[in-house]
């Protein structure tokens, strides 16, 4: 796959030499001559990459960069802006408009073809993990969708391998600014260690000009090992050294900046990097979290009915392999309308809780519990015989109608009870609804037969007589009341 690039500069030459570069390089290359044209291109048709000049008529470069910056649909896109100005000040101005990184024409193909590269390389593994939140924002409440620019970038954890005082003391200096934590490592080691020793670094800032070592070798560690792979790196270099840095892109280094250190620039690429990593961090946080949701029941903390009909299928695939028997049993607590209608929903809420955590009390830590419904709940239990599960399924009855349950925190207490269907599965090859279907069957039988009660329905292929079906004695020891 060939990543897509697209040039914006208001010359005909530039947009040719450029092109003809990364065409070379087997780029994929897009071009446009003015910001308008430029924005159009990309709402049309985003790329993966922008390159993108500042001195243009009408729109110049910074402000088609701010506003790519300020929209959620086009934030993640790295933009490194060139211009013929190689002052800092432009480049402060282009790094707060939000651009990843700056070039200067003539530009060199070194430092051109290690930062494409590089910045291609983020926004891919970035990519990856938006593709997952938007997935996950299709069945959960979580929806942010801030733009990079606006994480907060102050208050960071940064930590800087430099071995030259006075360079760390100018780095210590600029950084006080925001207020930034900066823990300083003279060696490698030392590095690796503080790192051990508490790993939420939001940045590492690595010499290239250590004394006795190679700033290189700390890029590669850091991108080999799982815990520190996620943390930005920014290379600090003599202007000489741009194969030294283009090496260290190639490790996964994220930025560098150039000695002698301008103090701004240096603020601009290291707010950059927090940001991002902050940004990352939250796609990670948010697709956590909707998985979670996804799968989990909030009220009661159970698994959900997605989640266990996942279940049911690997149980069912798994015991044609090793022909295991388990049970579904099906609950269903008896006019719990009433509970609702009498107390209100509140008080529902705080029954159906209490409901589960009695549940999950009497089931072996292999049992699965989930919520499939209003008041239905569904309890799987692998590796069982039939005399085990009746025993359970009863106990489970006289869990809940043993005592009544409190439904507000003033000591209100009502009675409940709940019916069950029972079936038992995974003696041959069966679809997951043939065994939910069973199990709804004893369960209609449940009810209709008085309630407060366990009901078992076998499929006659595993019973060998199909004569096995009716009640199981539940013995309910309260009425039915509720
Ligand atoms: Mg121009």
């Amino acid at each position: 796959m060939s990543a897509r690039v697209l040039v914006v500069d208001d010359l005909v030459p530039n947009v040719k030499l450029l092109s003809a570069k990364l065409q070379a390089e087997y780029f994929d290359v897009v071009t446009a001559f003015s910001g308008p044209e430029a924005l159009q291109k990309i709402a049309a048709s985003p790329p993966d990459l922008i390159l993108l000049d500042v001195m243009m008529p009408g729109m110049d470069g910074f402000e088609v960069c701010r506003r790519l910056k300020a929209d959620p649909v086009t934030s993640h896109i790295p933009i490194v802006m060139i211009t013929a100005l190689s002052d800092s000040e432009n480049r402060v101005r282009g790094l707060e408009a939000g651009a990843d990184d700056f070039l200067t024409k003539p530009v060199k193909d070194i430092a051109l073809f290690a930062r494409v590269r590089s910045l291609i390389r983020l926004k891919l593994t970035s990519d990856q993990w938006r593709l997952r939140e938007k997935t996950s924002q299709q069945f959960s409440v979580l929806n942010e969708n801030r733009p990079i620019i606006e994480e907060r970038a102050d208050h960071a954890r940064v930590l800087l391998v430099e071995d030259g005082r006075s360079v760390v003391d100018r780095i210590v200096a600029t950084l006080a600014f925001d207020e930034d934590t900066l823990t300083v490592a003279a060696t490698i080691a030392d590095a690796i260690a503080q790192i051990d020793a508490s790993p939420d670094f939001d940045l590492v800032i690595i010499s290239l000009l250590l004394a006795r070592e190679d700033g290189l070798r700390l890029c590669s560690q850091l991108r080999s090992r799982e815990s520190t792979r996620q943390i930005p790196m920014l290379l600090m270099a003599d202007e000489h050294d741009m194969n030294k840095v283009a090496k260290g892109l190639e490790l996964g280094a994220n930025d560098y900046i150039l000695r002698p250190i301008d103090r701004n620039e240096l603020l601009a690429r290291v707010r950059s990097q927090v940001r991002q990593k902050r940004y990352q961090d939250r796609l990670v946080a948010n697709y956590t979290a909707s998985l979670s949701m996804a799968l989990t029941d909030p009220l009661t903390g159970l698994f959900n009915r997605r989640y266990v009909m996942g279940h049911l299928e690997r149980l069912v695939n798994r015991s044609g392999e090793h022909k295991k028997r388990f049970a579904v049993l099906m609950f269903d607590l008896d006019h719990f309308k009433r509970v609702n209608d009498t107390y209100g929903h509140a008080a529902g809420d705080l029954v159906l809780r209490e409901f589960a955590q009695r549940i999950t009390r009497h089931m072996r830590n292999f049992d699965l519990a989930a919520r499939i419904g209003g008041e239905e709940f569904i309890v799987v239990l692998p590796d069982v015989d039939l005399d085990t599960v009746e025993l359970v399924a009863r106990r489970l009855c006289g869990v809940i109608s043993g005592e009544p349950m409190s439904y507000n925190a003033d000591g209100g207490m009502v009675p409940i009870t709940t019916s069950i269907g029972m079936t038992i599965a995974g003696e041959g090859e069966e679809p997951v609804a043939d065994i939910l279907k069973r199990a709804d069957m004893a369960l209609y039988r449940a009810k209709r037969n008085g309630r407060n009660r366990v009901e078992i329905e076998l499929s006659a292929p595993q019973t060998g007589n199909g004569s096995e079906s009716g009640a199981l004695n539940a013995s309910p020891e309260t009425p039915p009341s509720a």
